[in-house]
């Protein structure tokens, strides 16, 4: 299992950045969960990163905000018959595809999926911006198996004992606590940003 971040504020050399979040999750089929802000910095980094459009399955929008969703017309536009999963979907936990399921929508006025994604090592939760909170994501997913790693947007994420036990905590995106989160967790944490990939 590999997941390549695709989009965020931050990127590697070579990329683009830009407020929001995208990346690609390969396992049996291609995901991509997110689409950034824009169109043209969404294809441009695919293209960038030698993934092509018309090779992805499925795309997960994890909410409705134009950070998330912002490049999903021009991705379409490439890929017309992807299969496309909205929060608005449903709301408990379904497989997307083998090995990877949504916790269905959560919170209350902005309903929000994130991606449990199998791997030898457990499970790596995905988050979009995690407004329905981390910690609430962390508990729906923890009902699907054993947790190894977080890995998103984090938003204004505090509760940062809830990630004791997560051996892999990646934030990005959105997140305010970064730093407080890389001083209590330095062996788990993982810095990230556009360009970088993570394999399980
Ligand atoms: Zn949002
Ligand atoms: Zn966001």
């Amino acid at each position: 299992m590999k997941i390549t971040i695709v989009y965020d504020n931050e990127a590697n050399p070579g990329l683009k950045s830009g407020w929001g979040f995208s990346c690609l999750i390969e396992a049996k089929e291609k995901i991509l969960f997110d689409t950034g802000d824009s169109g043209e910095n969404l294809i441009y980094n695919l293209r960038q990163l030698n993934i092509q459009p018309e090779s992805i399955a499925a795309v997960v929008i994890s909410h409705n905000h134009w950070d998330h969703t912002g490049g999903l017309k021009e991705f379409l536009k490439l890929k017309n018959n992807a299969k496309i999963f909205h929060p608005e979907s449903f709301s408990k936990p379904i497989e997307i595809s083998p090995g990877v399921h949504s916790t269905g929508a959560l919170g209350g006025l902005i309903k929000e999926q994130s991606l449990v994604v199998n791997t030898e090592k457990g499970n790596l939760v995905i988050t979009g911006c995690a407004h329905p909170g981390l910690e609430s994501i962390i508990e729906k997913a923890r009902q699907l198996g054993t947790i190894y790693g977080v890995v998103g947007g984090f938003h204004g994420f505090s509760k940062l004992e809830k990630l004791q036990e997560i051996e892999l905590i990646a934030p990005c995106h959105c997140t305010q606590y970064t730093k407080e989160i890389r001083q209590k967790y330095p062996d788990q944490f993982k810095e990230i940003k556009a360009g970088n990939v993570i394999e399980l």
